[in-house]
């Protein structure tokens, strides 16, 4: 018999290194970037298409939008520009146009560039025109070259060719190459999907190509409600603690406060107590923007509790916030007796309160960083954990501060500005609390770019107002002159400082970044609340959490090198108290028209959530969320992430499966099993 025959034929789950499709390299820098089987490797969708059976032309101005070009490579040259800096130059025609204009490509900073390109090569480019002078320019454009063997029966070229995003460092004609091989070996054909794969990746009409998105996007959403909706169930059958009691400490608590709770702050007290009166785990998100009041909120939480005669733990991502939380909490809870510690890596201190069962009992609120996690920290009775900005932890972090005690009450805190929609689905097995307003009395926020020439106007607006007894924040992305050799360029926290001394002789600068030691931090967070400095130098070790209320001014360096929600955050700092505020944004000497377009945006929208919404309507999801912690690393169809029609339809589907199975057991749902299982895994790692 032949031995191929006995063979098993290849199918989505193979693995790329049994598939025999690939060579080994090409299965090992795959493996790298977490691609292990054929159905990985083909549910990882292109970029965007090009349609090469027609060119656009080289326009005559700027393009607003990015163009693709067929061209020819007339000369190449290194141009220099002063101080040793010069970049490569590549003067291309349009190959099959002869009065084309010329149009000149450049690249900085990428000397291998000029043994990659040479004159008589054709290319296809793809980017944006600008003008320089009276020069036609593509700077740093995406191109492919076209090999002389691309023309005629390629699929490179004549017909709709899928760009990806870079993978495992293979090129963009290799890895094009490998899906086709991988697509005709009929590895698909025994799934349903087979001309969805085909549609997806070398589609006959950019239509197809959009449906074909359209359906693994649905299935995609599908198994993330389903997904959530299990875990979200699961939470529901454990057997929680009844950590409510009459709440007379809640009353007092309000009683004592200068001002009343918003409607939106009682509104979720009330949601939080019904939860907690529930014998079920309580599992709530509490959203609300920037200065929305959320540590309130919290803290007539942790007194439900307290009073119910448990423990509470409450984690911050930075020690100037666990201390802040610390200080809030002794200034007024003190008064109520409950006894509050604070726990950080380097520090743990305690309040007076006598406790709810005498005198030297434990503390009845633990207040600390990840310290909380990894000190020997034990709770006897923890009845509620609360995790404030809990977008910077990671979901095992949060395990790990939950397992600390029997199922308790769970209370997470953000202002991560993202969308509603997204919120639903990310966090669908949380409820969620929504603060919709923000305290009364609020001063607006006044927003600017400005450029750094205009520095000078800056500071004298900067006198003016220390004069007035308010106080400022000046941001700046570096800790020291040079740390941003690789990653970044811009201004440091420290030679900002000393800039800042020399301009205002006259006014108390402090300085803080994340390189001093937590008791260095402290004092100088400490002076600046006491205004003992009337200006705080700092990196972003402010970005979140921050409250004081006499700071009314935000100045950020280097504006455009920071992500929208960090610049939402930031300028969250300020706009805390009555008095009208500033959040002054200096643009970078190179600006880039992304990074003008964001600038423009943030001026433009001061509200958290339609800021995530543009956002996200203009790069996905990406920046928005950050990094491994959004758990969106696995998703391959971010669109659907916007449609909250597909959202709603696939969490129904998801429901009325999980009624009539709700495990997921069933026979006939085997296949649907299979593929959450496998998509759980994706999405975790
Ligand atoms: P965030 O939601 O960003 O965590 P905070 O909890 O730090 O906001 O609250 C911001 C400020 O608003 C604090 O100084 C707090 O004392 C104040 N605050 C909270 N609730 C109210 C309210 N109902 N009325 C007036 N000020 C309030
Ligand atoms: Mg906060």
């Amino acid at each position: 018999m032949d031995c191929a025959m006995m063979e098993k034929p290849i199918n989505l789950s193979t693995s790329l290194s049994d598939s025999g499709l690939l060579s080994a390299k090409d299965v090992t820098a795959l493996r790298s970037s977490g691609v292990g089987t054929v159905g990985d490797l083909l549910k990882i969708a292109p970029l965007r298409h090009e349609d090469r059976r027609r060119f656009d032309n080289v326009p005559s101005q700027e393009s607003a939008v990015n163009v693709c070009l067929r061209v020819t490579i007339k000369g190449t040259k290194w141009n220099f520009m002063g101080r040793g800096r010069r970049y490569f130059e590549a003067v291309v025609e349009e190959t099959s146009f002869a009065l084309s204009p010329r149009l000149s490509c450049r690249w900085f900073h990428y000397p291998a560039i000029s043994r990659i390109l040479a004159t008589g090569m054709e290319l296809i480019l793809y980017g944006r025109v600008k003008r320089f002078g009276k020069t036609l320019t593509m700077v740093h454009p995406e191109f492919e070259i076209i090999e002389p063997d691309s023309r005629g029966d390629s699929i490179h070229l004549e017909r709709i060719v899928p760009i990806y995003r870079k993978k495992g460092g293979l090129s963009q004609r290799h890895y094009r190459e490998l899906i086709w091989k991988v697509l005709s070996s009929g590895a698909a054909d025994a799934s349903s999907l087979k001309q969805f794969f085909r549609d997806l990746h070398f589609p006959d009409t950019m239509e197809a190509a959009a449906d074909a998105r359209r359906h693994f996007a649905r299935e995609e959403c599908f198994y993330l409600q389903l997904s959530v909706l299990l875990r979200r169930r699961e939470l529901n059958e454990k057997k929680g603690l009844v950590t409510v009691g009459t709440t007379h400490l809640v009353r007092d608590l309000t009683e004592s406060l200068p001002f009343e709770l918003t409607e939106s702050q009682k509104e979720c007290v009330r949601e939080m107590y019904r939860d907690m009166k529930k014998p079920v785990p309580m599992n709530r998100l509490l959203q609300g923007d920037v200065g929305s009041g959320k540590t309130l909120v919290a803290i007539c939480a942790m007194l439900m509790a307290v009073e119910a005669g448990y423990q509470v733990a409450m984690m911050a991502p930075t020690q100037i916030l666990a201390e802040q939380h610390f200080n809030t909490c002794q200034r007024l809870l003190d008064p109520l007796g409950v006894k509050v510690a604070l726990k950080t890596s380097s520090k743990t201190e305690e309040t007076l309160g006598w406790g709810r069962s005498g005198l030297d009992s434990e503390p009845e609120i633990v207040i600390g960083t990840h310290a909380l996690l990894y000190k020997k920290s034990t709770f006897s009775r923890l009845g509620l954990v609360v995790i404030d900005e809990q977008h910077k932890f990671g979901v095992e972090q949060r395990e790990r501060l939950i397992d600390k005690g029997e199922a308790p009450d769970v209370l997470v805190m953000t202002a991560t500005p993202i969308p509603r929609t997204l919120t639903l689905t990310l966090y669908g097995d949380l409820d969620v609390s929504l603060l919709r307003e923000k305290p009364g009395g609020r001063g607006r926020i006044i927003t600017a770019v400005r450029g750094e020439k205009a520095l000078p106007k800056v500071v004298d607006f900067v006198r003016a107002q220390v004069d007035e007894g308010r106080q400022v924040y000046v941001v700046s992305p570096l800790v020291e002159e040079g740390d941003g050799e690789r990653k970044r360029k811009g201004k440091s926290a420290v030679s900002e400082s000393e800039e800042w001394k020399n301009w205002l002789p006259h006014v108390e600068i402090g300085l803080l970044h994340g390189r001093m030691s937590g008791e260095e931090k402290e004092a100088v967070m400490n002076d600046f609340r006491k205004q003992r400095y009337s200006v705080l130098v700092s990196t972003t070790v402010i970005e979140v959490g921050v409250d004081v209320p006499n700071a009314t001014i935000m100045i950020i360096n280097n504006a455009d090198q920071f992500g929208l929600s960090q610049l939402h955050q930031l300028r969250g700092r300020v706009g805390r108290g009555e008095l009208k505020s500033y959040c002054i944004l200096i643009a970078s000497h190179e600006l880039s028209d992304e990074g003008r377009e964001k600038l423009e945006i943030f001026e433009k929208i001061t509200d958290g959530f339609d800021l995530a919404e543009a956002d996200f309507r203009l790069r996905g999801p990406g920046d928005i969320l950050g990094t491994e912690q959004s758990g969106l690393g696995g998703i391959e169809f971010p669109e659907w992430l916007y449609d909250s029609e597909m959202i709603v339809e696939a969490r129904k589907r998801a429901e009325s499966l999980l009624d009539r199975d709700p495990h997921v057991s069933r026979e006939e749902n085997r296949e649907i099993r299979a593929n959450l299982m496998e998509w759980r895994t994706r999405v975790s790692n």
